[in-house]
């Protein structure tokens, strides 16, 4: 059976509940400057005093990476619209921009796909899981809703891991997490609101097939719709998106401690 290690997956979790319950509203948070590190932070720097059984060199605690996924791809086009339009396409393209603003803003990102190919959602959550101190974001455009608006959604509810020997069976790699995904869904969320009317206030909950095998914080982001009269349309939103996306991951950062890391098994 294909598991994952998650070594102190529990006490992640408690500590990053612990956070987001104890951490003040995002109004009254310190602001996070994009490019200041984590360590600024109280919570990040206490984090960072945690042993680390990996050396010096991966002391420093705390969220740096972002895991982008240009959902689709390949033989699998995605939703496509009456002008050709294909999902798949759009989101490439879109990558470009949030990696771009995640750069900027200090992140490192590591994309699941840089062309046309079409991994499968293993091979996808397999990179992320590889991550030490990572979320993870896929994106999407959906051939339903109110166009211009754009939706986060994070896991539904998971069977609770029971597990004590530090493996988690693949397919619940994301149970530990789902209280840091809400957190981090609802801050892109909050940002994306504010740049396009119409959006929900908080992320949304989903059965997301490539979620469910995240061992990170993750949300999908979707963009509404396919069902545009010429791409332009959603070309547009581009920079919003990324600029919403960046914000809540710098948002973020604050609450996310790593204790210890999730190791996936070969
Ligand atoms: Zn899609």
């Amino acid at each position: 059976m294909r598991a994952i290690f998650l070594a102190g997956a529990g006490s992640l979790a408690l500590a990053g509940a612990a956070m987001v319950h104890s951490a003040q509203s995002p109004a009254q948070a310190p602001q996070t400057t994009p490019g200041v590190p984590a360590a600024a932070s109280p919570q990040a720097g206490a984090a960072a005093q945690v042993a680390s059984p990996f050396g010096a060199q991966t002391q420093r605690s705390g969220l740096n990476i972002v895991v982008l996924d240009p959902a689709h791809g390949g033989t699998d086009p995605g939703a496509r619209g009456t002008g050709g339009i294909r999902e798949s396409e759009i989101v490439l393209d879109l990558a470009t921009q949030v990696r771009r603003a995640l750069e900027l803003a200090g992140f490192q990102v590591v994309l699941t796909r840089q062309g046309n190919e079409n991994p499968s959602f293993d091979d996808r959550s397999a990179i992320a899981n590889a991550q030490r101190g990572a979320v993870f974001v896929t994106l999407h455009i959906s051939s339903t809703g109110l166009p211009g608006t754009v939706r986060v959604y994070v896991n539904s509810d998971l069977p609770a891991v029971t597990e004590t020997n530090g493996l988690i069976p693949w397919d619940r790699a994301q149970a530990p997490f789902l209280g840091l995904s809400r957190k981090l869904g609802d801050l892109v969320q909050g940002m994306l609101v504010q740049r396009f009317k119409g959006s929900p206030d908080t992320a949304l909950t989903a059965g997301v097939r490539q979620l469910r095998t995240t061992a990170a914080p993750a949300i999908a982001v979707e963009i509404s719709s396919i069902v545009v009269e010429d791409r332009a349309e959603l070309d547009r939103m581009g920079p919003g998106v990324a600029d919403a996306i960046a914000h809540g991951a710098a948002a973020f950062k604050p609450l996310y401690v790593v204790a210890n890391v999730p190791r996936a098994l070969p």
